[in-house]
């Protein structure tokens, strides 16, 4: 792998260490999730680099693709399962992590049992190792307490694309693709008290650039805009659109030139939680380098 590539992953990963940190410190009861999501955004601007994707704070059912809108009114409860999913972006090469918190104390055993399978997957992984192997570790690790949510994955990262084609299951799969010094991907096990299975629900404020075109002035000077995240996805509250623009973003989604993702949700309602970090498999004298983790 290429040293200045490698450089990129790492410095994105040092960035999102201390997203991490920050995380934790501005994710207490009582704070609006507009707050802590533009706290954790802004400090990955401070450092000098992007965020990859809108922050995503996805409470209790809730796995995933939730992010605070522009009018944000939820405020964080001392029971909520939070989900803190965190990217930075250096030339393009991203880091992508995540933890989950919960200030009632009642859920610390899940969370510290997706952490501790996460770790070790981390441990599991070198080259000449498959995905499928990879997901059948994973699978292995987790006790019989909890479900691992089926149809959700880490991935390959490559530069300016968060999921890049190979997905990395976490249950056994029939996966040959080899895992090789240099692949950059993430690793994200959600273990869940309901079925293990996610839905689509209502829409959650992320969105991403499609191909579709549009016609009209407003539409296509929101799309210019749109442009400086480099098919990232990105947020309504990254805009600072007034109401012209505000429509405007809605005929983008209807003409399929922007997608609007939807939250995706335990099907029984169950309580999820993630971890997640991001990994270089094999460059550092042979050894892995987890860029997201001290
Ligand atoms: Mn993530
Ligand atoms: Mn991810």
């Amino acid at each position: 792998m290429e040293q200045e590539v490698k450089q990129n992953y790492i410095e994105a990963g040092l960035v999102v260490q201390k997203a991490r940190e920050k995380a934790r410190e501005v994710a207490v009861p009582g704070t609006n999730l507009g707050v802590i999501a533009e706290e954790i955004e802004n400090l990955i601007r401070d450092e000098g680099l992007e965020p990859a994707f809108p922050v995503n704070l996805s409470i209790n059912d809730q796995a995933a693709h939730y992010s605070p809108g522009i009018n944000e009114d939820r405020v964080l409860e001392r029971s909520d399962v939070l989900k803190i999913d965190i990217g930075a972006r250096k030339d393009g090469y991203i880091a992508d992590t995540a933890l989950t918190i919960n200030h009632s104390g009642e859920h610390s055993e899940m969370i510290d049992a997706a952490e501790d399978v996460l770790a070790k997957a981390l441990e599991f992984i070198e080259p000449g190792k498959t995905v499928g192997e990879l997901g059948t570790f994973i699978q292995n690790q987790v006790s019989e307490e909890y479900n691992v949510v089926r149809n959700l994955t880490g991935h390959y990262i490559e530069q300016y694309t968060q999921h890049a084609g190979v997905s990395i299951p976490n249950i056994a799969n029939a996966s040959n693709h080899v895992i090789q010094e240099g692949d950059a991907f993430a690793v994200e096990p959600f273990l869940t008290t309901g079925s293990g299975k996610i839905k689509n629900g209502k829409k959650g404020n992320i969105y991403i650039r499609q191909k579709g075109k549009v016609r009209g002035r407003a539409e296509r000077n929101l799309l210019k805009k749109i442009e400086k995240f480099q098919g990232l996805p990105f947020s309504s509250r990254w805009l600072e659109m007034g109401p012209r623009e505000r429509i405007a973003l809605k005929k983008l989604v209807s003409a399929d030139a922007v997608k609007h993702y939807p939250v995706l949700k335990e099907v029984e309602e169950g309580t999820v939680v993630q971890a997640e970090h991001t990994i270089l498999v094999g460059v550092d004298d042979g050894d892995n380098i987890v860029t997201t983790r001290p």
